[in-house]
């Protein structure tokens, strides 16, 4: 068969180097680099040149197994990681970090402070309960009413949940707030962030997420087209129809490898049930800044982590992380090198190496309910969707995703289930603090 692919993410490229082995593959790429959120820049630093990630830069061999896999299969090197998580908060000026006692407690005042001590507990209660919601069906209340109705104090939802799941998702608190509560502490179960033994230990791919893209590049044998938007899709009577600036193509198969938003605008034909699932899972906006401004990591050095979150006055605001990299991937240099979402203002001109602008999708009780009726729209009038928003959004999604379409289309890798893990619910009542 003939098949094109629009999208060159993890979802895109998983797509082209598995249906590439039975079949001839055409690959549409609008940017000019391959990997769409997988996104590598070099830059030089204290004088050393450095390969900085600023999209996909974390993941662990327990929860990405088919990644770990293909990683295997490419000889990508991959290196451990630390995923401490830290929280500044602009208004109160409180500062922790939550990866040991003592880090925790780097402000002095934060072991007599009623309210830092309730967050604590509440913290503790939370991992010993929520793991109960599980037992149930459906989506559970949202975030906010669960939290309220449990008697869960202010200080565990704003300086700790909220800002931690808002840089998960890199959503603004409100959102986060109308999260479905049983979606989040699936997550946090199946990731054993509700447990203090036995995680997973995460890694970044030596010399940045790049490296794997380019192995993939050179191991697989479908045709790139790079920088060549796609404008439409239609079907037709048998195959479908691709116009891009150089005009129509026909195909037997289109893979839509790209945002489910952007999916949707490019259908000419769109189906009621194609518009109702797609239309319910949006996307929005998160802009990204690689710099050196240490201002932007919390004023106390000892709460610097991997992940910091922001707290700033307005909780409408899109969530506000700034990313050590230096200790995410290694880095060889003392300058801080960091990676923020959504704080480009606060950011000295000076100091920043590039911008950039990614969308995440935007995971509500529609989005969910949307992700459930996926077979409605799989594979009829020869037209499949993959992206990562077909899970919670991270990259062993997208490769799930790739994998699923191929196998439909007659491709099958690897020997491994495609079941979602089992939850281990006797790990998840165990306490956590940060991450391994
Ligand atoms: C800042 C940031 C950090 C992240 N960190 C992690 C992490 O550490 N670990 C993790 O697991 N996940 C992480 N993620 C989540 C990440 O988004 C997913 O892991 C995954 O990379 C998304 O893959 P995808 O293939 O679904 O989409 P994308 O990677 O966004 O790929 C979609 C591609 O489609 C292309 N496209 C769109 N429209 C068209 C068109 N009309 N014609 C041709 N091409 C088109 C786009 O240009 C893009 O290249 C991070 C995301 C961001 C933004």
């Amino acid at each position: 068969m003939r098949i094109a692919i629009i999208g060159s993410g993890i979802a895109g490229l998983g797509a082209a180097w598995l249906l590439s082995r039975e079949h001839e593959v055409v690959l549409f790429e609008a940017n000019d680099y391959l990997g769409g959120h997988t996104h590598t820049h070099e830059v030089s630093v204290d004088g050393v040149t450095l390969s900085v990630d600023t999209g996909f830069i974390v993941h662990n061999p327990v929860h990405y197994p088919l990644l770990t896999q293909l990683f295997g299969e490419l000889g990508v090197a991959t290196q451990d990681t630390t995923m401490s998580f830290s929280v500044h908060n602009e208004r109160t000026g409180l500062e922790y970090n939550a990866t040991s006692l003592g880090a925790l407690f780097c402000q002095r005042r934060n072991l007599l402070s009623p309210r830092f001590l309730r967050m604590v507990a509440d913290l503790l209660r939370f991992y010993r309960i929520a793991p109960g919601l599980l037992a149930g069906s459906g989506p559970g209340p949202a975030l906010g009413d669960y939290l309220r109705e449990q008697g869960f104090g202010d200080a565990f939802r704003d300086d700790h949940l909220v800002p931690m799941a808002s840089a998960l998702w890199s959503a603004p608190a409100d959102q986060i707030l109308h999260f479905p509560v049983r979606h989040l502490v699936q997550f946090m179960t199946n990731h054993q962030m509700l447990q203090l033994a036995g995680r997973s230990q995460w890694k970044v791919v030596r010399g940045g997420s790049w490296r794997y893209v380019e192995t993939l590049r050179q191991r697989c044998s479908a045709s790139l087209r790079l920088a060549t938007p796609v404008h439409a899709v239609r079907r037709l009577e048998q195959g479908v129809a691709l116009t891009t600036a150089a005009g129509e193509e026909a195909f037997d198969q289109v893979v839509l490898a790209c945002h489910s938003d952007q999916a949707l605008s490019l259908l000419s034909d769109a189906e009621d049930r194609e518009r109702d699932v797609l239309g319910a899972i949006t996307y929005q906006p998160n802009d990204v800044v690689l710099h050196t401004d240490e201002r932007l990591l919390p004023r106390n050095r000892k709460a610097w982590a991997a992940w910091n979150a922001y707290i700033g006055a307005d909780a409408a605001r899109a969530c506000t992380v700034s990313y050590c990299m230096n200790l995410l991937q290694g880095l060889p240099v003392s300058t801080p090198v960091v990676v923020t979402l959504n704080r480009c203002d606060a950011i000295d001109p000076l100091h920043i190496l590039k911008r950039v602008r990614y969308h995440h999708p935007v995971f509500t009780r529609e989005a969910v309910a949307a992700q459930a009726r996926r077979h409605e729209i799989q594979g009829r009038r020869g037209t499949w969707f993959a992206g990562a928003y077909w899970g919670w959004g991270f990259h062993e999604d997208g490769l799930r995703s790739a994998v699923e379409v191929a196998r439909s289309l007659g491709v099958a890798w690897p020997e491994i289930s495609l079941e979602p893990r089992a939850v281990d619910h006797a790990a998840a009542g165990k306490i956590a603090w940060g991450s391994a």
